[in-house]
């Protein structure tokens, strides 16, 4: 699908839509052309008329427009003052309307370019959002960056500049050709013998640079992923003192791209100068035959002057096409990427026939389900029942397969086999978005996003009154250091406001899901020790959220653990053993092994249920 004329065709697609702007983009261009011949035309007149005044030069006569033009201002009361007023107000009037059709010509066409990538990230943004967990598993989160942000804007450059370019300056290139072919066609077709020897290089130059421009992109795309990774990993490196490492890792990466970009700045270095060069010695060439022309009296002056002016002025715009070229081949290298990605459909599919789940009870089943992540099997036969209002905690040793156990019910991932029901509708035959809405989850790390805590709370809740909010955050045990914020509810949270401490965030993301009041919860405890009290208030803000909600939790905590109606112990993607805290201990199999392990160390177990710590001693 990415062949050059394929992935131009999709552009113009885009670009269809604004056809009407573009129309008055191009009629300025051509505008801007007329406009630059008659300037190049004017040298004549300029040189004979103005500054030589040979008398013999009338002999060579400029073409009848410029003439009636130049005849309108002699016959005013300008002409009376001399030859020379009425060609300097003609060229006047020229370049007026040359730079105003030039202005007119890039605002329209910067305009159209704009517009394009104004409707692409939007495209590209809401398809990112549709797509599944597996979609984002897959793709790395500096690539996805890059493609919304700097892909999107080098299809921008090549609308607007890459085609405003080309058309422009090929209108002018037409124009030019015209003055020289109106002053000596012999000449001007010799000149023209030169002009492919001067694009064979610009061609090879173009396809190299299309290949390095691909590569250039990836390597930086690899850089964002690094950054992202370091940067919101930054504790782990530090944890591991791996910064040397990182930082090597960095440097092979920033180097990968310095040797890239290098090739390409060659590249494009040389392209101006070869140019040039062959512009020297054409130009000293067509000098030495015109020095012939005049003395021998076929030519006059002015009239050399324009043609040699014309063939000078033919330079800037064959120099901007060839440069259009080197965009041209980076725009399409971003636009086959932007086109692959929103060629890529990963969204988990809705049944056409898709029913609304309305408020459910809440009891959930999971039947002979089974899960592969790409042929890779993860979870075998799970059968599984919680009925409304229950805790289910499930443990494992990491790697069992708790947290995919956990996402198929919002279907992040669907069952391979087998089907998981709520109130025994398959969760398959509903609208993602009415089965998410009766789904709370609140996952280890908390996401607030940069917005108020208000905001942070009712995320993803319309009208939301500010008492309901402060009830969901009095309930999350949140409201106190909420109120001792600067600002309060209003404070501003994430990237650039203010930070708040793993207790403080989990309590919020309790908030949220209190305020959002979901008859079933998915709890992943987060495995890092909080701080005593922290530990406390964010123990009884999970026992307010989890009352008369069916709740699905990864445990981590003895406390959880006691608290849940039920346990399954998850080992190699089966339930190998299930039944209460005390019936699994007694059982003496996986649990009570998983319970030295994951929850005897000595750490202080909180029991909020009776307002105290204690430590815990074995059962
Ligand atoms: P747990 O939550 O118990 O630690 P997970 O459900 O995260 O276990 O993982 C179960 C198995 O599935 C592991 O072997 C893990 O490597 C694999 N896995 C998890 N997520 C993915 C994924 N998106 N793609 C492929 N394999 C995955």
């Amino acid at each position: 699908m990415n062949s050059a004329f394929q992935l131009f065709c999709r552009l113009a697609r885009k670009v269809r839509p604004h056809v009407p702007i573009l129309l008055l983009a191009l009629f300025s261009m051509a505008m801007v052309a007329i406009f630059t011949s008659a300037f190049a035309l004017m040298v004549k007149p300029l040189m004979d008329d103005v500054l030589v005044q040979s008398p013999s030069a009338t002999a060579y006569a400029v073409p009848a427009f410029i003439n009636r033009a130049l005849d309108l201002f002699r016959n005013s009361p300008i002409g009376h003052q001399g030859a020379s007023l009425p060609v300097l107000m003609l060229l006047i009037i020229i370049f007026f309307f040359k730079c105003l059709f030039a202005y007119l010509a890039t605002f329209f066409m910067v305009s159209v370019g704009q517009r394009v990538v104004l409707e692409l990230r939007n495209e590209l943004f809401s398809h990112l959002l549709e797509q599944s967990t597996a979609f984002f598993h897959r793709h790395q989160t500096g690539r996805l960056i890059s493609r919304v942000t700097n892909d999107v804007e080098k299809i921008q450059m090549a609308v607007s500049e890459v085609v405003g370019d080309l058309i422009r300056e090929g209108f002018t290139l037409i124009g030019l050709l015209c003055v020289i072919f109106f002053w000596d066609w012999k000449l001007s077709l010799i000149v023209i013998v030169f002009v492919p020897i001067a694009i064979y290089p610009l061609v090879n130059f173009g396809k190299k640079l299309r290949s390095g421009s691909v590569r250039s992109q990836e390597k930086l795309a690899d850089i964002s992923h690094l950054l992202s990774e370091t940067i919101t990993g930054h504790r782990i490196v530090k944890a591991f003192t791996m910064e040397d490492f990182e930082r090597e890792k960095f440097q092979m990466a920033t180097d990968r791209l310095f040797r890239v970009n290098l090739r390409i700045t060659r590249l494009v270095a040389l392209s101006s100068p070869v140019m040039e060069m062959l512009g020297a010695v054409a130009g000293s060439l067509v000098i030495f035959y015109g020095y012939h022309q005049i003395r021998s009296g076929a030519m006059s002056v002015g009239q050399f002057t324009s043609f040699l002016a014309s063939l000078i002025m033919l330079y800037a715009p064959l120099k901007r096409i060839s440069r259009v070229n080197a965009t041209i081949q980076q725009a399409l290298a971003a636009a086959s990427r932007v086109f692959e990605m929103l060629d890529t459909h990963m969204e988990i599919p809705e049944s056409p026939d898709a029913i609304e789940l309305g408020r459910t009870a809440g009891s959930v089943r999971f039947d002979s389900v089974c899960f592969s992540y790409d042929h890779h099997p993860v979870l075998r036969y799970v059968d599984l029942e919680v009925k409304r209002g229950e805790v289910l905690a499930i443990v494992g040793l990491s790697g069992a397969g708790k947290s995919t156990l956990v996402n198929l019910l919002p279907r992040f991932y669907d069952v391979t086999d087998g089907a998981v029901l709520i109130d025994s509708i398959d969760i398959r035959k509903v609208t993602l978005r009415s089965l998410r809405s009766q789904i709370g989850i609140v996952t280890q790390e908390t996401i607030l996003f940069n917005d108020t805590v208000a905001n942070n709370v009712a995320y993803g809740l319309k009208n939301m009154n500010r008492a309901a909010i402060e009830a969901a955050a009095l309930a999350a045990h949140a409201h106190e250091f909420i109120a001792s914020l600067q600002r309060g509810y209003d404070t501003m949270l994430g990237e650039k406001g203010q930070t708040l401490s793993a207790g403080q965030r989990q309590r919020l993301a309790i908030a949220r899901v209190i305020l959002k009041d979901p008859p079933i919860l998915i709890l992943d405890e987060a495995t890092s020790a909080l701080d005593t009290e922290s530990e406390l208030m964010v123990q009884r803000a999970l026992a307010n959220v989890i009352a008369n909600r069916t709740t699905l939790v990864i445990a981590h905590r003895l406390s959880t653990v006691r608290r849940a109606d039920k346990i399954v112990v998850l080992a190699e993607g089966e339930i190998k053993e299930w039944g209460t805290h005390e019936e699994l201990l007694n059982r003496n199999g996986i649990y009570s092994k998983l319970y030295d392990l994951q929850f005897s160390d000595a750490e202080v177990a909180v029991f909020p249920e009776r307002g105290q710590r204690i430590r815990r001693s074995r059962a």
